[in-house]
C-alpha cells in the first residue's frame, strides 16, 4: 500500500510564493488521489490475476503508470521546496550543474523554459541519467510521458494548472519564477548524491 506522506511544513509555510489554499488542495486532494489511484489499480491488477481475466490489462497498466508516477513526483516536489529555500547550490551538485549545463544561469534558463513550455499538464525535471552518468533536464508530460527511462528525478517543478491557477491564473511564468525562491538545494543535493551512489 502506498501512503500519502505528510508535508514537511505547514500549508501556509510557502506563502507568498504559494498560497496555503493551493498547497492544501494540492496535497490533500490531488496528491491523495494519485496515491488512491495507485493502490486501487494494484488491487484491480491482483483481482484480474486471481481470476485469470487479463483482458483489461493495457488500460490498468496505463492507469498504474499515471497514478504511481504522480505519487512519486509529488513526494519529491514537497521535499524539493522549503520556506528557507532559494539561492543556488554549491558543492558537488553545483559543480555538476556547471559541468553539464555550462553555468547555473544557463541551467536555470533551460529548466525554467522546460517547465513553462509544457504543453498541457506536466513537469519540468532535473534528473540524473545513470547510463551516461550525467544530469539532464526533461519535460515530463502528465506524470510519466517523455521520460528517459532509468533517469532519477532530483528536482521537479509541477506545471499542472492545479499547482498555480488559483493564485497565478494563466501566468505560468510568474509561478515558475517564484518556485526558484523555494528550492531546497540541500534536498536536491542529497537526492543527487543518492542517485549517483
Ligand atoms: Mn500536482
Amino acid at each position: 500500500m502506498y501512503t500519502l506522506p505528510d508535508l514537511p511544513y505547514d500549508y501556509a509555510a510557502l506563502e507568498p510564493a504559494m498560497t496555503g489554499q493551493i498547497l492544501e488542495l494540492h496535497h490533500d486532494k490531488h496528491h491523495a488521489a494519485y496515491v488512491k489511484g495507485a493502490n486501487d489499480t494494484l488491487e484491480q491488477l491482483a483481482e484480474a490475476r486471481d481470476k485469470g481475466e487479463l483482458g483489461g490489462l493495457v488500460g490498468l497498466e496505463k492507469t498504474l503508470a499515471f497514478n504511481l508516477s504522480g505519487h512519486v513526483l509529488h513526494s519529491i516536489f514537497w521535499t524539493n521546496l522549503s520556506p528557507d529555500g532559494g539561492d543556488r547550490p554549491d558543492g558537488d551538485l553545483g559543480a555538476a550543474i556547471d559541468e553539464h549545463f555550462g553555468t547555473f544561469d544557463a541551467f536555470k534558463a533551460q529548466l525554467t523554459t522546460a517547465t513553462q513550455g509544457v504543453q498541457g499538464s506536466g513537469w519540468g525535471v532535473l534528473a540524473w541519467e545513470p547510463l551516461g552518468k550525467r544530469l539532464i533536464i526533461t519535460q515530463v508530460y502528465d506524470h510519466h510521458g517523455n521520460v528517459g527511462i532509468g533517469s532519477v528525478p532530483i528536482l521537479v517543478f509541477d506545471a499542472w494548472e492545479h499547482a498555480y491557477y488559483l493564485q497565478y491564473k494563466n501566468v505560468r511564468p510568474d509561478y515558475v519564477g517564484k518556485l526558484w525562491s523555494l528550492v531546497n538545494w540541500e534536498d536536491v543535493a542529497a537526492r543527487f548524491a543518492a542517485a549517483k551512489g
